[in-house]
């Protein structure tokens, strides 16, 4: 933040800022404390004007005189952040193929469509304004993304990423029938990385460990491969993210330029003292996904402590530096509720970490940078929450609005 921001803040948190216009085709926030971003002074009763999909105003109550007719949500004794990214989930569950859609892909408003109502039960009503899906159906992705971005669906803004696989590394969790993009050597991962830039695709998910079931090895990708993919998409400007599996996954992928490790590596104890030195001189990014490892087995101990391992891990990470980026694995694991998950990074990191990995750490790496912080000229993606999470990390999944590019997408307001 430059000292033009942190003066302007400042005035703002005193009430000096000249009274602001507001217009009656405003939508307005009237009355919660917001924190603009991780780190910066709260700002108490306030005044959050949206217009044009962007935050026109930002100050205090007394200085901003609100015309009848403008939309107001009420914010008193809530709190105001920036939208949300989760950095993993998938489009994968059979719920998306719905029947009913139809009415929705043909253009008219549906809302009881499945697509609609399972957008909101997985995604909006978390806060989520922002979504990587690290791999699903790339075409079915792109109508969603498209029905979204054409306001048919209410939603997040979707990022997309294509994945590639190591020969013979179908995961044993994905349905056998489905085939899978395989790269045996450089040129086909060269191959394979080109159709999803053609595609328009946001990004490549590479599977530098694939799980094979227990008591199988596990089949790695090699590094040649690893590279091939990641200067086609860097050429581009693209980032690519690994499903690193275990040392060797992980190994792989740096050596590669990945720039985004998908999960912690839970059953292999810590990361190594080279790997953390590597991640931070490459400044590569690591997603969580704690609440996954609850449900990859059903033994309650054996779950406590792939969790502790993960929390360890993000916790190692952390605490030198590097970057956390917020994502859950939704869409393949069934838990949609992020309190589990919220809870689990707080033995890790304090509300303000939490903040920045749902908010700026995604807007700063992935060079979004309209997004993360609630300011004047910024994209209007905000959550209104119920309860403070500075109070309690888990207030992050009390979301009483979602509002994405100046429009609700999300209220609590009559719902359960
Ligand atoms: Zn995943």
């Amino acid at each position: 933040m430059n000292i033009k921001h942190k003066l302007l803040i400042f005035l703002m948190s005193t009430g000096l800022a000249v009274v602001a216009q507001v217009t009656p085709a405003d939508l307005v926030l009237r009355g919660g404390t917001v924190y603009p971003a991780p780190g910066v002074r709260a700002i108490h009763d306030a005044v959050v004007v949206i217009r044009g999909g962007k935050i026109a105003v930002i100050g205090k109550s007394k200085n901003v005189r609100v015309p009848r007719s403008a939309t107001v949500l009420d914010c008193s004794g809530k709190v105001i952040v920036a939208g949300f990214w989760n950095s993993h989930v998938h489009f994968t569950e059979d719920i998306w193929s719905d029947p009913q859609g139809t009415a929705v892909k043909a253009g008219n408003s549906c809302v009881t469509c499945l697509e609609v109502v399972h957008m909101r039960d997985m995604l909006t009503r978390w806060g989520f304004t922002t979504v990587w899906d690290l791999g699903s159906d790339p075409q079915k992705t792109l109508s969603f993304q498209h029905m979204v971005d054409s306001n048919v669906i209410p939603g997040p803004k979707i990022l997309m990423a294509g994945s590639i696989f190591p020969k013979e590394g179908h995961p044993v969790y994905l349905p056998a029938e489905v085939r899978l993009p395989e790269a045996a050597t450089p040129q086909e991962a060269e191959k394979m990385a080109r159709g999803y830039m053609d595609m328009r695709l946001d990004g490549i998910k590479l599977f530098t460990g694939a799980y094979m079931g227990r008591d199988k090895p596990v089949i790695n990708m090699d590094t040649a491969i690893v590279k091939a993919a990641v200067d086609v998409a860097h050429a581009e400007g693209k980032p690519v993210f690994t499903h690193p599996q275990n040392h060797v996954g992980v190994d792989n992928a740096l050596a590669g330029g990945v720039d985004i490790l998908a999960h912690t590596i839970p059953t292999e104890g810590s990361f190594t003292a080279d790997e953390l030195a590597q991640m931070k001189r490459q400044h590569t990014a690591l997603i969580p996904t704690l609440t996954l490892w609850t449900t990859v087995t059903s033994n309650v101990d054996a779950q406590k402590q792939l969790v502790q391992a993960g929390v360890d891990q993000v916790k190692a990470y952390a605490s030198q530096g590097g970057t956390i980026l917020f994502g859950t694995d939704v869409g393949f694991i069934t838990k949609y509720d992020t309190a589990e998950e919220l809870e689990y990074m707080g033995r890790a990191l304090t509300w303000s970490e939490i903040l920045a990995s749902l908010t700026t750490n995604p807007a700063a790496f992935f060079k979004a940078s309209s997004k993360g912080r609630v300011e004047k000229d910024m994209d209007a993606d905000l959550v209104v929450l119920e309860g403070d999470p500075a109070v309690d990390v888990r207030n992050f999944a009390k979301v009483a609005w979602t509002v994405r590019a100046g429009k609700v997408i999300w209220a609590a307001v009559g719902k359960k």
